[in-house]
Parts: C-alpha cells; sequence; structure tokens
C-alpha cells in the first residue's frame, strides 16, 4: 500500500503495534465486526508543509474494525482495499494501517475517526445523504435482494413494483412502493358518503416499511390504517389498465395528494386492490383538504360559527367572512375575542387615532390539533398580543374594518403581521384589532421591552435596566453571604448595572472553585488561581448565561476575617465591565470557609497584567513609562518575599520588553 503515495497529502498506510492504542471502546458490532474507538499513541503520519516533512499527530482518535475469522488474510486484504488512502477524494473512508490484536491474533483495520458515521457501513462510501445515514446502492441492494421474497403470482405487476422500488432516491418520507398480500389487512369497513371505489378502511398490520435512518435499519410502521380502492375491471387488459389506475398516484407524500402504498389482491374475488394512504375525512369521506394534516375545509368551515356573538351584526359579519378565508390548517381562524380575556393590559403608545396595548391573551388563539383532528387552544402558555384600539370607533363601518386591518394577515407565511380578530373596549366602546406582539418589533424595531413596557435600555441587545435589576431585587433573598454588611454591599454593587455587558457582582459560594493553587504571595495578600465552575454571567443576544469553567484569580487579603473598609474600598477599585482592558474585573466575593477570610474573585491574569493584583489596589487606569518603571521598583524591592520568583520574572520580562 505504501507504495501507491502519489500525494504529498495521502496516507502512508502502516503496520501499528497493537500496543500503539489506548483507551480502546467498543462502538458497535454486526455478524461479521466489531467497531471499537481508539487512541492511537503516536499517531498518523502526515506531510507538515511548515517543516517540509513527514509528522505525526500524537494521540489520534481512530477506529478500529475487526473482522471476524480475519485470520483468512486474503479475505482480510480484500477489506482493506476497500478503503481509500487517497488524500484528495473523500468519496470512501480513510484507512491509515492494520493492526492485530497480541491475543485473540484477529487482524484489525484502522480507519479515520472523525468522520467515521458519514461513511456507509456496509460499502464505506460517503453516504448518498449524510444527514440520514441514507447509502443509495446499499439501499437498492436491500430492495433488490428482497424481490425474491415476495411475488403477486404475475409478471407484469411483479416488473412493475421492482421498477417503483428502484425509483426510491433518498431517505424522505417517499412511500416504498410494495405488493402487500391480502391477509395483511384487518379490521377492514367500508366507508360511507364517498365516492364508490374506494370502498374499505383496514389496518395494515405490518405497516409500511421505511428506512430508520437512526438505527440504519429497515422497520416498518406497525399497524397502519390505510384506505382499499378495489379495481373492478373485466376488460382483457386488466393488468394495463390496473397499472395505469396506480399510475395516478404519487409515492410521494404530500399535502394535497393521497399517495399509494402499494398493489394487494382480494384471495376470494381476485379483485385488485389499491393500497392507498388513508386522506379521507372521517366527517364527510371525502379527501382531506391537508391528507398530511388530517384537515378538511368544508368541514371545518361547518364546525365555524357557533357559541359568539359581538353584539354587533355588522361586525359579526365581517369575522365571519373573515374566517371563511381559512384555506390551511395553519391559518387563523379570526375571532371575536371578549375584552376580558385581556390581562396585564399596558399602554405603549398613542397617536390622535390608535392607541397600542401590550396585553396576555389568557386562552390564546386556535390551532388546529390534527391527531384530534379539530380545533384546541394552548391554555398552558400566557400569550402576548398587541392590541391596537380605533380610537372613537363606536359606529364603526365595514369600510374603517377593512382599512384598519389591510396590512395583517391570518396566514404566517409571508411577511405580514398575524392578526387574530377583534375585540371592544368595554369602557370606551372603541374596537380594537388584536395582532402578534411582534407587532411592537415590526413598528418600533425592538424598541419596547415586551416584559414591562418602557423603552429597551439597550435596545440592539433588547436589554432593560428597570426588568434586570426588579430581577436583581427579586433574587436577593436567594443567596447570602451570612453577613449583613458583605450582603448589602454586594446588593450595591449589583444595582450599579448600568449596561447589558456588565458583570452582575455576586456572592459565589467557595465550593464552586476547583484547582485553587497559589501564584503569588505578598505583603499584604495571597493570590491564587481556580477554575470557577459555573463561571461568570454574561448577557448574551438576549438572555443571560453562565461560561462554566472559567479560571479566575482569587485575592485574599491578609486576616480578612473582619471585613473591613479597606477590602470594600479595593474591591470598588476593580471594574465590573466587561470590555475594560486596563482594569482587572472582579467577579464577586467568596469566603474560605476554613480560614473564614473574605476573597475577591478576579478576573485571571499573567503576563503583563500579573503584577495588577499587587500594586494600587488594581488601579492603573493611567499607567505610563513612569508608573511602570516605579511598579518595577516596586517589584524587584518586593521580590524577597514573593515566592514565586520565576513568574514575576516573566512578567518583569514582559513589561521591559
Ligand atoms: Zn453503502
Ligand atoms: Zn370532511
Ligand atoms: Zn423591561
Amino acid at each position: 500500500m505504501r507504495l501507491k503515495i502519489n500525494e504529498y497529502n495521502d496516507t502512508i498506510f502502516e503496520w501499528i503495534p497493537y500496543n500503539q492504542f489506548n483507551e480502546i471502546k467498543e462502538m458497535n458490532n454486526d455478524s461479521f465486526f466489531t467497531i471499537y474507538s481508539a487512541k492511537w499513541k503516536n499517531g498518523q503520519l502526515f506531510y507538515s508543509f511548515s517543516k517540509v516533512e513527514y509528522i505525526r499527530h500524537t494521540n489520534k482518535f481512530v477506529t478500529l474494525k475487526r473482522l471476524y475469522n480475519s485470520q483468512n488474510i486474503n479475505d482480510f486484504f480484500n477489506e482493506v482495499k476497500k478503503y481509500s488512502i487517497d488524500g484528495s477524494s473523500n468519496n470512501i473512508l480513510k484507512i491509515y494501517g492494520i493492526t492485530q490484536n497480541s491475543d485473540t491474533k484477529d487482524y484489525i483495520l484502522v480507519l479515520n475517526f472523525e468522520d467515521f458515521e458519514k461513511y456507509c457501513a456496509k460499502c464505506n462510501k460517503l453516504y448518498t445523504d449524510t444527514r440520514f445515514n441514507w447509502c443509495k446502492p446499499c439501499q437498492i441492494e436491500y430492495l433488490e435482494q428482497n424481490f425474491i421474497n415476495w411475488t403477486s403470482g404475475n409478471k407484469e405487476i411483479d416488473n412493475f413494483i421492482q421498477g417503483m422500488q428502484l425509483k426510491v432516491n433518498g431517505y424522505s418520507s417517499d412511500t416504498i412502493f410494495e405488493w402487500i398480500s391480502y391477509n395483511q389487512f384487518d379490521n377492514i369497513k367500508g366507508m360511507d358518503k364517498n365516492d364508490l371505489n374506494i370502498t374499505n378502511l383496514a389496518i395494515w398490520k405490518d405497516g409500511s416499511l421505511c428506512f430508520d435512518y437512526q438505527n440504519k435499519k429497515w422497520s416498518r410502521v406497525m399497524g397502519k390504517e390505510v384506505a382499499l380502492k378495489y379495481f373492478y375491471n373485466n376488460s382483457q387488459n386488466i393488468i394495463d389498465e390496473l397499472l395505469n389506475e396506480v399510475k395516478k398516484y404519487s409515492i410521494k407524500n404530500s399535502r394535497d395528494t393521497i399517495s399509494i402504498h402499494g398493489i394487494s389482491q382480494n384471495t376470494d374475488t381476485k379483485d385488485y386492490i389499491l393500497v392507498l394512504q388513508n386522506g379521507y375525512c372521517t366527517g364527510c369521506g371525502e379527501k382531506y383538504s391537508d391528507v398530511t394534516n388530517n384537515w378538511c375545509k368544508p368541514c371545518q368551515l361547518n364546525n365555524l360559527f357557533t357559541n359568539w356573538t359581538s353584539g354587533n351584526e355588522k361586525i359579526d359579519e365581517f369575522i365571519q367572512k373573515m374566517q371563511l378565508k381559512i384555506d390551511k390548517p395553519s391559518d387563523i381562524i379570526f375571532e371575536w375575542i371578549p375584552y376580558n380575556k385581556f390581562n396585564d393590559i399596558k399602554e405603549i403608545s398613542k397617536d390622535g387615532f390608535t392607541t397600542e396595548y401590550l396585553a396576555i391573551w389568557e386562552d390564546g388563539p386556535l390551532y388546529y390539533d390534527c391527531n384530534r383532528k379539530e380545533y384546541a387552544r394552548d391554555l398552558t402558555t400566557d400569550k402576548k398580543v398587541a392590541l391596537k384600539c380605533l380610537d372613537i370607533s363606536q359606529n364603526i363601518t365595514d369600510k374603517i374594518l377593512n382599512k384598519a386591518i389591510k396590512e395583517y394577515s391570518i396566514r404566517d407565511d409571508d411577511d405580514t403581521l398575524i392578526m387574530y380578530g377583534i375585540s371592544q373596549n368595554l369602557s370606551t366602546n372603541n374596537y380594537i384589532i388584536v395582532l402578534h406582539d411582534r407587532y411592537f418589533e415590526k413598528n418600533f424595531e425592538g424598541y419596547y421591552c415586551i416584559r414591562c413596557a418602557n423603552i429597551y435600555t439597550d435596545a440592539q441587545y433588547k436589554w432593560c435596566l428597570p426588568c434586570k435589576i426588579d430581577y436583581l431585587k427579586q433574587n436577593f433573598t436567594n443567596w447570602t453571604s451570612k453577613n449583613v454588611r458583605i450582603d448589602n454591599f454586594i446588593q450595591g454593587m449589583q444595582l450599579k448595572i448600568s449596561k447589558s455587558n456588565d458583570i452582575v457582582f455576586e456572592w459565589i459560594p467557595y465550593n464552586q472553585f476547583e484547582e485553587i493553587k497559589e501564584i503569588g504571595k505578598g505583603g499584604f495578600a495571597i493570590v491564587y488561581s481556580a477554575i470557577w465552575k459555573d463561571g461568570p454571567l454574561h448577557y448574551n443576544w438576549n438572555k443571560y448565561t453562565r461560561e462554566p469553567n472559567q479560571k479566575v484569580a482569587l485575592k485574599c487579603l491578609n486576616n480578612s476575617q473582619d471585613i473591613s473598609d479597606e477590602f470594600l474600598n479595593e474591591v470598588q477599585n476593580y471594574s465590573t465591565e466587561k470590555y475594560s482592558n486596563n482594569i482587572l474585573k472582579i467577579y464577586g466575593i467568596t469566603q474560605n470557609p476554613d480560614t473564614k477570610d473574605y476573597i475577591m474573585v478576579l478576573e485571571y491574569a499573567d503576563g503583563g497584567k500579573f503584577y495588577d493584583y499587587w500594586i494600587d489596589n488594581g488601579k492603573h487606569k493611567n499607567f505610563n513609562w513612569h508608573n511602570k518603571i516605579r511598579t518595577l521598583n516596586n517589584i524587584i524591592k518586593g521580590l524577597k518575599e514573593i515566592h514565586q520568583k520565576q513568574m514575576i520574572w516573566d512578567c518583569v520580562e514582559k513589561l521591559v520588553i
């Protein structure tokens, strides 16, 4: 294999001693092989341009494929040849070499790890569709091999079905067209009120064949409801006509057509049967308007218009007309919404013609539940809506209404804002258009906080200072340092927050810190590095998140068991701004439970910023060369008491350069 190398990026195929592999873990197996992941100590050879030579990626993850009975060396070599060393092509999985289990003497292939999942385990080729582990050649082969397991008893039909199966083009919701034996059907019952050819609904015991991409195998959806359409025909060319009838259906699942699963034959009457998706409305027996979602437009329209009135005939008529516009299950049913269904109504803006409010709609809009085949409301979440009140609209006309709703839509498929219906303010009798709360984003570009209806403090990041302060205040009861003075101090620090990216100064329990190591000791303090498990809070695109396992510095002033003004003053000299390059950042205060010392939790710094732990309470806003030299002098003076000399020298070196 080595002699095959043509290009710099080709793999150097190697014999790799088995003791080169660590952390061997079984991943999966089948009747021919077992797959393991492992770490290859020395790692694969590759060509480095910068070094102009071959070097190794040490501790590289690899896949090991152990073939059963691989002592037969010819079979093994045939298997090896199925993989690729070609660095310029990704069609076939890469092989690095071979090894041999020292105990079992089984030969083992050493394969690429990172991309292993993207290749078909059967043929080693890149999946046709890597998202769904779909290998077209192997799936076609599977179907072809299965041809011998079924027959309709008619050559022409068999050929047709085989042809349909081989059309399968990828993992999708396409149906695999099949010959389905009649004894597969259970619970056959007649359907009323529908076109004469559809006679029965039935349960298909085994159900249709689907590729289960997670388990990378074919499986069946047991107990599937299907429609059986009898094909009555006495002509000479019955088979041709049957197949022509079949061709009128598609194997593709779509909203507006009924797909076909296959052909069957009644064993007694010998009549052929088209086995179709059950896309027929249980109400009227007609094909659903939306087959995928079991939604029948005529039946749903019949079920509307009950149980409500606005008290105004014109408005009722207008709403009914709007309701008739639904055309899809996802369309909004435009409604009359009683005003008492709105809570937390907050005025947001007002001009001469309209007043806009943000409100909670108790019930929320109707949505179509396609399993229960009816409209329902999601009562579990509060639905925020925008109320657009048409001032002085007690005497409303169709013309005004049409104008008022002109920009909005009952359909969520374009750029227009969704509207839910009409309401009426009970005290002013003004009519209200109920809209999606994105109304405020659209009209004010996220100008208003959805929670409190105030203008955002930071509109770009949708950050609202009053809401944040509210939240912090409410949270005061959820933590304590067990020292009133410290608690008050931290609360005060928290309420100083003014920008979305400010650090939320915190009381941090000492058990949040791991790997605590002394990194420097001075006359007044000891500094440790530590890993803060949960990490600091950051405001990131509309929400606060923590950055876990952050390295921080813990600065412990000597004898700080009693909290002193000196300690609290020093805390205030550090910065709580996220983007402060000159001053070390401070995250909060903690306390060592053993020594009872209070400790500042600071940004971790090495190199040039390291000495900030020691000087001038962290302040060096106007740091200049004069200060640097003065600091250097201080540091050199203090060196005697500093244990970690090397670290300071590193720092000195950086300062001087
Ligand atoms: Zn394959
Ligand atoms: Zn219907
Ligand atoms: Zn707010």
